[in-house]
């Protein structure tokens, strides 16, 4: 870092003027000079490039090129020096005229950038024309040539000097505010590719992982859906054989004998209920469940839940009501998937309420927004934007249970996520409920969402248009 940057400090690679200097600025400076001191300036660049030209034609110039000689002469002159290359000293060219061209060097950062013209002007002591230029032409006239001469700008040597020094302090901060605003611009372009570089990786990485995941997640439903099939059948067979030894087919069974065929037939239908649920949740991650909906009258589903439930809710002495006002109207639903879901939440409110608590599932008139993405695959964006809210109907599952802390309310809805995940905790199940019913509810298009306090109680509420999409 400190090697590229002491690098990038120093000129580098660049290496003309026409890259360091900003021309609107040295052409203003020579501007300024020439209003202040009257005298013409060139600047070329080390390849010879005009970067600036502020310049006016000369008294002695114009009377020299009215002659032939003069006209090629002058031209032979500004030709030499305009080749001149000054080291680190200001060349003096002088002209036939007895004028005098001053050649400055520029350096910047021990580099050859380019030159300065000053000139051509007079020295403050030449008042006489020269033989050189009289000589150019027979008809050349002494006195014309002389009132030419002092119409010419007259500087002393010293003078010379101090323009050339303030000049060229000038031009050092257009260079210096040049190089700057280069190196700016580097070390920015410098960044901008050091992070798209970092980020191209890292594009790289997590597309390179997203793949796997992907692959992973195809392996694992893959899995689930063959080994969740194989043990359904074994299963179905046990708990059909433990059926029949219940009925006393083979024989009647003492009561111990009574006792385990009831725990087998207990806990296959528990292991039949959880490899459902797996097999649920494979096909609605997958897409692969359909919804066949028709008209539902919630309160039947909720007397179904109740009929479900009752047992359990009085062995815990837990009041089990169902509120439902007779204004709410059927709506549009799977039913086996509608009562799923109220199974679910119901079960859960159950299994996670202590003794003598209470349970009320309710239903009412409510109102949904679909969200944009299906509002877009129906009717466009334009009808997304003005989209008003369909009816709905909302369902309750309130309990005066547990309750679920507040930082672990959407990690519910995760897979396998249990807020008691450990091996010794007091409750069953597989932490799949409330997966698959989120799936099943976003399946209907509608809405789940919590409110719970720990040791509070918790609401579950769930929103399903009322109505049939019309995409359906
Ligand atoms: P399971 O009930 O099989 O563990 P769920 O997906 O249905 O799985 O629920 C996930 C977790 O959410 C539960 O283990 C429990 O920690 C919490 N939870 C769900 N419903 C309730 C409720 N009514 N009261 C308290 N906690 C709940």
């Amino acid at each position: 870092m400190t090697e590229s940057f002491s690098a990038d400090v120093h000129l580098g690679e660049i290496a003309n003027l026409e890259d360091l200097i900003d021309r609107e600025s040295l052409r203003e400076v020579c501007r300024s000079f020439f209003d202040l001191f009257g005298l013409s300036i060139r600047v070329f660049s080390a390849r010879g490039g005009l970067l600036a030209n502020v310049h006016e034609e000369r008294s002695v110039c114009r009377y020299a090129n009215v002659f032939a000689e003069g006209r090629t002469t002058c031209a032979a002159t500004v030709g030499e020096v305009q080749v001149i290359v000054p080291d680190t000293e200001t060349v003096v060219h002088p002209c036939f005229t007895g004028a005098l061209y001053h050649v400055l060097p520029i350096v910047y950062d021990d580099r050859q950038l380019g030159r300065i013209v000053l000139g051509p002007f007079v020295p403050a002591e030449l008042k006489e024309p020269p033989e050189s230029l009289l000589r150019i032409d027979p008809d050349v006239d002494h006195e014309r040539a002389r009132l030419a001469i002092r119409e010419m700008p007259r500087v002393r040597p010293e003078t010379a000097e101090r323009i050339a020094a303030h000049l060229r302090g000038v031009l050092d901060l257009i260079l210096f505010s040049g190089h700057r605003a280069h190196l700016t611009s580097a070390m920015h372009l410098a960044t901008v590719r050091e992070n798209y570089r970092d980020l191209a990786e890292k594009n790289a990485r997590l597309q390179e992982a997203y793949d796997k995941l992907k692959e992973l997640d195809r392996l694992k439903s893959n899995f689930l859906a063959t080994v969740s099939h194989e043990l359904r059948t074994p299963l179905t067979s046990i708990i059909g054989y433990s059926e029949m030894l219940q009925a006393g087919i083979a024989g009647e069974l003492s009561d111990e004998q009574g006792g385990f065929v009831d725990t087998i037939r207990g806990k296959g239908e528990l292991l039949l209920v959880l490899i459902s649920s797996l097999l649920d949740l494979n096909k609605l991650e997958r897409g692969q469940l359909t919804i066949e909906p028709e008209v539902v009258d919630p309160r039947a589903v909720l007397a179904e839940v109740q009929e479900t439930y009752l047992p359990e809710a009085e062995k815990k002495q837990i009041r089990f009501e169902i509120d439902c006002p007779t204004d709410v109207p059927e709506l549009h639903a799977d039913p086996v998937r509608l009562r799923q879901i109220l199974i679910n939440l119901a079960g859960n409110a159950i299994k996670f309420t202590p003794e003598r608590g209470s349970i009320t599932r309710r239903a009412t008139r409510g109102e949904i927004t679909l969200d944009q993405g299906e509002a877009d695959e129906q009717d466009g964006l334009g009808a997304a934007l003005m989209m008003a809210p369909e009816p709905a109907i909302e369902f309750r599952v309130t309990d005066t249970g547990i309750g679920i802390a507040s930082d672990q309310l959407q990690k519910i809805f995760d897979a396998f996520y249990q807020v008691d995940g450990s091996s010794t905790r007091e409750y069953g199940g597989a932490g799949l409920g409330l997966a698959i019913t989120k799936n099943l509810v976003e399946a209907h298009h509608g809405t789940i969402r919590v409110e719970s306090r720990e040791g509070g109680g918790t609401t579950f509420f769930v929103t399903l248009p009322q109505l049939p999409l019309e995409a359906e």
